[in-house]
């Protein structure tokens, strides 16, 4: 499913089988997740893909000698510069991504780079695997990020979020899940998946910390004025609407605001470590490849339980 041009759909082509170079696998795509990110590269949010483009950076797949591995969104790093040689290649400056730069998984077949793939830990089936390679590594990142405290606010929740929950539970959290007005829906999963709270605006308890999914500005204060003096609040998308301004005082004891960006592949090897002792259960709604405009949009709606996974 090829990308042509921002703001097209992406259509159906037959395109030659890629070749690996030195150090890059052929993997034969099983399944590949949805993220918001392609989303932000469809609508033209994230404005320097290559083009044409094949999206999508959550991609199990299969080797030819029958290894399964995960293709993250980090796809290369020069190793050289001062992100790279002091652990935060995440930073890159020269970092090239999946499904972005590179292309991704909505396709047959995909080429990325050895050392930055990931096996896949048993226990998940190859379309509950798909889901933890961005939405469950960048909500871990960004939990880490959040601190230890023990009220944690998720704003939005889908993908990512349905993981972190369960992250944090494990760690013997609350989840507070803020959706959006009347999204009954989010609200009803957030709970069955044990969320000691869920619903539009305002918790009833003040947090420690939370983090922010949804790509709306308008939550940055809101969250702030929800947490605890200390507390922290963390972006953790790759695009946002502008954050109107607020006063000093929100900010004001200590809170920190900050964002998420990409992955280090320290954070997949812990994660993908982790995943199986949760254990994490990933809700998933599966859609042949070539219906990925369909499940785009779908998520352009915000009408998914769970995460999208395409299957070839
Ligand atoms: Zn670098
Ligand atoms: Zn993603």
């Amino acid at each position: 499913m090829i990308l042509g041009a921002p703001r097209r759909p992406l259509s159906l082509e037959d395109v030659a089988v890629p070749a690996a170079g030195p150090g890059q696998l052929l993997v034969r795509v099983r399944a590949c997740g949805v993220c918001r990110t392609d989303l932000h590269i469809v609508d033209g949010e994230l404005d320097r893909p290559k083009l044409p483009l094949v999206l999508g950076h959550q991609i199990v797949g299969e080797t030819d000698d029958g290894r399964r591995v995960g293709v993250p969104w980090l796809g290369w790093t020069c190793g050289e510069c001062r992100y790279c040689t002091s652990g935060r290649e995440n930073l890159c400056d020269r970092a090239r991504f999946t499904g972005y730069d590179i292309d991704g998984g909505y396709a047959e077949w995909a080429v990325a780079d050895e050392r930055y793939c990931f096996p896949i830990p048993d226990g998940f089936d190859d379309l509950q695997a798909a889901p933890l390679l961005c939405a469950g590594l960048i909500g871990y990142r960004s939990l880490r990020f959040a601190g230890d405290g023990e009220r944690l606010g998720l704003y939005g929740f889908g993908a990512s979020a349905h993981i972190v929950a369960q992250v944090a539970q494990h760690e013997g959290r609350s989840v507070f899940a803020v959706t959006r007005e009347g999204d009954e829906e989010a609200q009803a999963f957030a709970l069955e998946l044990g969320a000691e709270w869920a619903g539009a605006g305002a918790p009833p308890e003040e947090l420690d910390a939370a983090i922010i999914f949804a790509p709306a500005g308008e939550l940055v204060p809101a969250a702030l004025v929800a947490v605890a003096k200390g507390g922290s609040v963390v972006c953790a998308g790759i695009h946002m609407s502008d954050i109107p301004s607020f006063p000093y005082e929100l900010l004001w004891g200590e809170r920190v605001l900050r964002s998420v960006a990409n992955l280090t592949r320290r954070d997949g090897e812990e994660f993908l470590a982790l995943a199986p002792r949760v254990p994490v259960r990933t809700h998933v709604e599966a859609f042949p490849l070539e219906r990925a405009n369909e499940a785009l949009d779908k998520l352009r709606r915000g009408d998914v339980r769970g995460a999208l996974v395409l299957v070839p």
